[in-house]
């Protein structure tokens, strides 16, 4: 990916000052929420800033995924308060969820797979834009991802995963939210294809959109993000500042007598040994460890699952 935080181009300038703004654009306050008899968060509390980032960390079923369903209106809540922007959203269907400013680019891909990338840009940008401005919007999108552009003609189901990830990006760009939910974007990615996605992650934020970036890379995550909040076991660990999160992370793999580990090579490898007939993100998903690394043992080990 060419393009940094200072190439606007033709997309989203930064949002419009709003009242809004005064407000944080997420707020959890004392959320439980459960799977049928299976409780899965526990009084879980935390908030993101008006154009701010907030990186959720956590080890397998530690309930990130869960955060991001409650707040995007996937699963209700059993009890608590979610506010978007200072307005409570609270057991709101998710299509309202999403018109209060909430985009959600969830675990996987979530992209149509037999329609071409061109077709299921436009298919949002007509929703999401007007029919006027499909054009406008194409351009904005190729302009910030021009591997996107190279590919317009091709199917979504057959680009790379690190391919897929930045169309689902690139549908959230061109109409900026007030907050996005990245739900593991890196995962089964090669570190030079999660360097591209993250470098749309930041253009995001920098029109002005507030982030909440689940993952289990801590140390990406913890790049991009001012404050961070660690669950374990569906409660929240440690909430503050990326600077300290880190001290948490490992207090509470300790805890768990576990080693802090890459993942990079299993999940790279996973991803090879699917060739294309089973996804690699299943695969990475049975792999994968939590991991405090950059990820670049496995770029020098000629690990990479693929190029951007
Ligand atoms: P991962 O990184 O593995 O996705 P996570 O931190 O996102 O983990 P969640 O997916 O939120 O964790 O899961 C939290 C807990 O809820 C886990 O114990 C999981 O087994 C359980 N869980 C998740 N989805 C369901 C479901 N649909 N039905 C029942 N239990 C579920």
């Amino acid at each position: 990916m060419s393009a940094g935080p200072e190439s606007t181009g033709a997309i989203s300038a930064p949002l419009p000052p709003a009242a809004a703004d005064r407000h944080p654009a997420l707020e959890v306050d004392h959320v439980d929420a459960a799977y049928g008899p299976y409780r899965a968060l526990f009084d879980v509390s935390f908030s993101v800033p008006a154009g701010g980032v907030v990186a959720l960390l956590g080890s397998n079923g530690a309930g990130k995924s869960t955060v991001a369903r409650v707040v995007t209106g996937l699963l209700a809540s059993a009890k608590g308060t979610i506010r978007i922007n200072g307005t409570d959203v609270t057991g709101q269907a998710a299509y309202r969820i999403a018109r209060a400013g909430v985009a959600h680019v969830p675990e996987g891909r979530g992209i149509f797979a037999n329609l071409t990338v061109e077709e299921n840009l436009t298919l949002v940008f007509r929703q999401r834009a007007g029919r006027t401005m499909v054009a406008r919007s194409l351009a904005a999108a190729y302009e910030a991802f021009p591997v996107l552009g190279e590919r317009r003609k091709q199917r979504g189901g057959t680009l790379s995963g690190g391919q897929q990830r930045l169309l689902s990006l690139a549908k959230v760009l061109v109409v900026p939210p007030r907050l996005l939910v990245a739900d593991e974007l890196s995962l089964g990615l090669a570190p030079v294809v999660v360097d591209a996605v993250y470098d749309g992650l930041r253009r995001i934020n920098s029109a002005g959109t507030a982030l909440l970036v689940v993952e289990q890379q801590v140390d990406r995550a913890l790049g991009l993000a001012s404050d961070a909040v660690v669950l374990e076991h569906g409660s929240v660990a440690f909430a503050g500042s990326s600077d300290e999160a880190l001290a948490a992370v490992e207090k509470v793999l300790a805890a768990r007598g576990e080693r802090t580990i890459m993942i990079d090579g299993k999940a790279a490898a996973a991803a090879r040994e699917a060739a294309g007939q089973v996804d690699p993100v299943t695969k990475a998903r049975r792999d994968r460890r939590w991991s405090l690394g950059r990820g670049r043992r496995a770029k020098s080990s000629g690990e990479e699952e693929e190029q951007p």
